[in-house]
């Protein structure tokens, strides 16, 4: 027998092993999911996804212990009749799937809502028609801005909790000017949640909805010009580990005074897990998941990642280690930002006695250490050869 047969839920009772419908299974946080799924559990998993690249390890070769436990479907759950035959063998859904990076919001305003609203449509009424039990992908985007943010700048109440920590429960929402269009996804976002929620409310759907709170780590993204396209702008940790893959100078936008609260990949995982084997305590919740501990502007970010990345790489760190760019300059017209991020732990600590671990220099330091081992090589051909790609 695995070892995971042996394994009890939060409440002292056998897990029963499930089938998984991952929707976005081969992108950052799904390959996490599959990897966590596959090594310690017994759960089977349906891996739905334009692309596998990121899940490949888990796919082949036929002797891996999990043989036959995962099964890959390349699919676009925007126009493909499989998607309701694969939510029908499963137990539950998890939706991933999204375009969830901020240089998208403001350059392709109508892929993200419709893949953040419209796609994600078929999913919930299939669900709630099947009678499955659905984890949806929220962000915790749609809290918008604090009310802190709104208060003069020195004023002592922005030093006051109540002005700034995230609740599920009762926050409110507050986005930005229509033009603003970081709001369109935060929009789209939270009338998912609203209609996951009414669709629990008057229909009986079981959901759990999740509020990532910037989680980071290994596969995150993209490095420009060797995975992904040379123009392409991903999410800050991208961003700033070619930068320093490159040798050149991070790239603050707007000063760099935004706040953000940065959890490792792997501790956010484990609450994952734990909202997929104890549903009875996860149902008709929302949850933050993030580390309220590992708060920094991005300039501080910019700092740290230059040190750390220095010790991991052997390199000097280079001479002039960030310049400032507006956000015009950086993402185009329309660019708006979140102010600051800490998510209250309360609800999550409460149902699943959840907690994250990781320091932000300890989970900086493996993720470069997975940067530069992945990545230093390649760069450094592109760089010999500027001409190829
Ligand atoms: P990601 O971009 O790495 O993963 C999303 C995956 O969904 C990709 O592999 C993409 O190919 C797939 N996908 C998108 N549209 C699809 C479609 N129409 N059909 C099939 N597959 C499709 O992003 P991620 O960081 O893994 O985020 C996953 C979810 O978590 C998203 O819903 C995102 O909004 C949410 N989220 C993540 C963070 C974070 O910190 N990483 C923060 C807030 C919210
Ligand atoms: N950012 C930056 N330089 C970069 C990339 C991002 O200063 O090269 C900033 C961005 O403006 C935002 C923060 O870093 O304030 C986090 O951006 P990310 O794309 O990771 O996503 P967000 O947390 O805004 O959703």
């Amino acid at each position: 027998a695995s070892p995971s047969s042996t394994r009890l839920d939060l409440d002292g009772n056998p897990i029963k092993p499930l089938t998984i419908c991952m929707i976005g299974a081969g992108g950052f946080i799904g390959s996490h999911l599959c990897e966590k799924l596959m090594s310690e559990t017994s759960h089977k998993v349906l891996a739905l996804d334009v692309y596998s690249d990121k899940i490949k390890h888990l796919l082949e070769p036929e002797s891996l212990p999990w043989n036959g436990r995962i099964h890959f479907h390349r699919l676009n759950i925007k126009n493909d009749s499989r998607l309701e035959g694969l939510i029908k063998m499963a137990d539950l859904v998890i939706n991933l799937a999204a375009i969830c990076t901020p240089a998208d919001y403001n350059t392709r305003p109508l892929d993200t809502i419709y893949s953040n609203f419209i796609d994600a449509l078929p999913v919930v009424k299939y669900c709630s028609e099947t009678n499955k039990r659905l984890i949806h992908f929220s962000t915790c985007e749609v809290y918008g801005k604090t009310i802190g943010s709104f208060l003069p700048k020195d004023s002592p109440l922005r030093q006051d909790p109540a002005y700034y920590l995230l609740k599920e429960d009762e926050s409110p929402c507050i986005f930005g000017p229509i033009e603003k269009q970081r709001w369109s996804y935060a929009c789209a976002k939270q009338l998912i949640e609203r209609l996951v929620y009414a669709e629990g409310a008057e229909n009986g759907l079981e959901f759990t909805i999740v509020r990532p709170f910037n989680w980071i780590g290994p596969r995150m993204d993209f490095i420009p010009g060797i995975d992904g396209p040379s123009e392409g702008v991903p999410r800050v940790l991208a961003c700033f580990s070619n930068n320093l893959l490159r040798g050149e100078p991070l790239k603050l936008v707007d000063g760099g005074e935004s706040q953000r609260t940065f959890v490792y990949i792997k501790d956010a995982i484990e609450a994952v897990l734990l909202m997929i084997e104890n549903p009875a305590r996860a149902n008709g919740h929302i949850f933050n998941v993030g580390n309220p501990n590992n708060e920094v502007t991005v300039r501080q970010l910019a700092e740290m990642m230059t040190k750390v990345y220095s010790k991991v790489s052997g390199d000097q760190p280079p001479e002039t280690p960030t310049i400032d760019v507006s956000s015009k300059e950086f993402y185009g017209e329309g660019y708006d930002d979140s102010d600051k991020r800490i998510p209250d732990m309360t609800i999550i600590n409460k149902q699943l006695g959840w907690n994250p671990k990781t320091s932000l220099f300890d989970l900086l330091e493996s993720t470069l250490t997975y940067q530069h081992r992945t990545y230093a090589e390649a760069i450094k051909k592109v760089i010999a050869q500027p001409n190829t790609s």
